[in-house]
């Protein structure tokens, strides 16, 4: 028999144990330093779990070199990962854009059925059980675990990264791989509420537009997105804004601004035509309805109000130039960015271990033959949509293998 320790009950670590297992040669045990293994899956997809995306590409993944995902995704692609969960017992709905979720809409059972596999493939679970170090002794790991020393023949590191504090997200896994020898790059959050001026967002806060948003830095262009974006207390937040989040965290000292399209799909002049047409129409009404019908009303009066329009006109009052300084409004809303939310509010760690210290056909360690290590405490991190945990299962998965 092969003792093989899982450390980290996450989505990558589960789904390595479950892997490991497979392999009657191996006894496996799961070390989780929390109370309960998928803590922070249970939080995922808003609680529903957006655990893949069939319209998965490589271009959705970052990192230092994101080709070494490839062979881990093409081995458990979308479809092999979905198809695995049927298996387990667990149906899923892929919704239009690629996003799957299971069709009961809770990621509890997503971690249910994780659990109730683990359990029937004899993976022996250890909650509340946080590693401190792991040595290497001859072929042997030595893992201290609380007041106990473990001793294992291989060891999978999966304990996630920094996002999510609140959920467990810690640096454990760093510093375990680092006291091995590894390396790390710089840690940035990812997907991530932007933090903005907050004169105009905290009036704005819980409105959703579809809009499209582009950031500046020192008048050059970083990045452009277009989708979802969604006001909240302390700047803006949506997919739109996680797609260009890890260029914002990434901006460090350097001012940004973001400029947004609320009409992205009819140009600056068509806009100004509609808003003469709209004027001309509703004459005697006050200029305040003037976006009424294009926009989010709330949304509307607040361009009016940073276009310099003031109420006490009625629409057929307002001039040819006013009227092109609406339009203008709509369509380049500008916010100073201060910064992001943090880790503690980031779906997912840019940055991590360096990949080029594993081989991306095993996910075994170049340094220490026997360590492997998977999901997010790489220097891999995806896109909004379902890619991060596809990473988690598809790296989980190769890990799981030992190499074999
Ligand atoms: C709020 C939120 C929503 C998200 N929504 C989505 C989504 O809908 N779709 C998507 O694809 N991705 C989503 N993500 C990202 C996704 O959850 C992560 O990328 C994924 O869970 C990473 O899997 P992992 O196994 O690497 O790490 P984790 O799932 O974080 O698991 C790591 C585990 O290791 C444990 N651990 C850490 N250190 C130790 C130690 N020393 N000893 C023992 N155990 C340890 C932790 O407690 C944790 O349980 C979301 C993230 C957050 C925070």
């Amino acid at each position: 028999m092969s003792k093989v320790a899982v450390i980290g009950g996450g989505a990558s670590g589960m789904m390595a144990a479950l892997t490991a297992a497979e392999d009657k040669e191996n006894s496996v045990l799961l070390l989780e330093r929390q109370q309960r293994v998928g803590r922070k899956l249970l939080a995922t997809g808003n609680g529903r779990c957006n655990l893949s995306n069939t319209e998965l590409t490589m271009q959705n993944y970052h990192g230092s070199d994101p080709a070494f995902t490839e062979h881990a995704l093409r081995g458990f692609d979308p479809e092999k990962t979905l198809d695995f969960f049927r298996k387990l017992g667990l149906l899923t709905v892929t919704e239009p854009g690629g996003r799957a979720y299971p069709l009961s809409d809770s990621a509890n059972s997503v971690v249910d059925i994780l659990r109730f596999a683990c359990a029937e493939a004899g993976v022996e679970i250890i909650t509340s059980c946080p590693v401190l170090g792991i040595k290497k002794d001859g072929s042997k790991f030595l893992i201290s675990a609380g007041e106990e020393t473990i001793r294992t023949d291989k060891v999978i590191v999966a304990c996630g990264g920094l996002a999510g504090g609140k959920l467990g997200g810690v640096k454990d896994g760093y510093e375990l791989l680092g006291s091995l020898g590894h390396s790390r790059t710089a840690l940035i959050p990812a997907l991530v509420q932007v933090t903005t001026d907050p004169e105009y967002p905290r009036a704005l806060k819980g409105i959703r537009a579809d809009a499209e948003i582009e950031l500046f830095s020192e008048d050059r262009h970083i990045c452009s997105a277009r989708g979802e974006l969604q006001f909240t207390e302390k700047g803006i937040s949506g997919p739109v804004t996680f797609d260009i989040s890890r260029a914002v965290a990434s901006l460090g000292d350097k001012k940004g601004t973001v400029h947004i399209d609320f009409l992205a799909d009819y140009p600056r002049n068509e806009v100004l035509s509609m808003l003469r047409a709209k004027a001309s129409a509703y004459g005697t009404l006050p200029c305040e309805e003037l976006f009424t019908g294009l926009v989010h009303n709330r949304l509307g009066k607040m361009l009016l109000k940073c276009s310099g329009l003031c109420g006490g006109k009625t629409m057929s009052e307002l001039t040819e130039e006013e009227l092109a300084d609406a339009a203008g409004a709509a369509k380049d809303f500008r916010l100073r960015i201060k910064g992001t939310e943090g880790f503690d509010n980031a779906q997912v760690t840019a940055g991590g271990i360096r990949t080029s210290e594993f081989d991306p056909r095993t996910l075994e360690s170049r340094m220490v033959p026997g360590l492997f290590a998977c999901g997010e405490v790489l220097d891999i991190d995806g896109d909004c949509g379902g890619y991060n945990l596809q990473w988690a299962w598809a790296s989980g998965r190769l890990a799981g293998k030992l190499g074999k």
